[in-house]
């Protein structure tokens, strides 16, 4: 396998300074959530990124790791928006009454969006490297060529056990996929993302073809 062109110290880095820290709280700085400004109407959101709250849970649910900075990252090398949580607030994959919503809402009317990606962590003895979540095809809101092309571009980059709608369907709950489709008509697609690719330190080269499958879909669709 080539060694693909990903800067992993600057993974480690971003993960450490915005998302590690207080233990995956964040930092608390005003809004709870974070919008990076594109150049091309891809949007990549990590809602994750830290812990975040379900109503009646005395704990913080956990963070889906790397998230963040792989929307911070794709950020920079594609030119697409980005946004990701930056400090514990209600879990925006569950509810759509959060602030993380709220935001989402008004960034697409105000900029051209095409597709929002929205990317989460699932653990490492999971079946698949990535399940692509689309509400059973409603949420690409009849462009499939989006969901064809980001698996083709995965497996270009030799990523095996790319499953649609396996395990996480993004449309059982209140999911960020599921409200960009519904109510904001906006495409988009849910990648639950194997632990074994999240992690640049213990795994650089899966790391390395994840962004790099990332980063040519994003680059095409601009
Ligand atoms: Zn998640």
């Amino acid at each position: 396998m080539e060694q693909p062109a990903i800067d992993v110290a600057a993974a480690l880095k971003t993960e450490e300074l915005f998302f590690k820290p207080n233990g995956y709280r964040g930092l608390d700085a005003g809004a709870s959530y974070t919008i990076l400004s594109g150049s091309i109407p891809v949007l990549v959101s990590a809602p994750h990124a830290v812990k975040h709250i379900r109503k009646g849970n005395t704990e913080p649910k956990e963070e889906d790791e790397y998230t963040g900075t792989i929307a911070r990252l794709l950020q920079e090398s594609t030119g697409c928006w980005a946004m990701h949580a930056a400090s514990v607030d209600l879990d925006p994959n569950f509810y759509d009454d959060c602030p993380y919503k709220h935001a989402l809402r008004e960034l697409v009317k105000k900029e051209r969006i095409r597709l929002i990606i929205d990317i989460h962590g699932a653990a490492e003895w999971r079946a698949f490297n990535i399940d692509l979540g689309t509400c059973r095809g409603d949420s690409l809101l009849e462009h499939s060529e989006y969901l064809d092309d980001l698996i083709t571009a995965l497996r270009g980059e030799g990523i095996q056990s790319v499953f649609v709608d396996s395990v996480f369907t993004a449309g059982a709950q209140s999911t960020v996929t599921r409200f960009a489709s519904r109510e904001l008509g906006i495409p988009a697609v849910q990648l639950e993302i194997n632990r074994r690719l999240r992690d640049p330190e213990r795994n650089p080269v899966y790391f390395g073809v994840l962004m790099q499958g990332l980063h040519s879909f994003i680059r095409d669709l601009g």
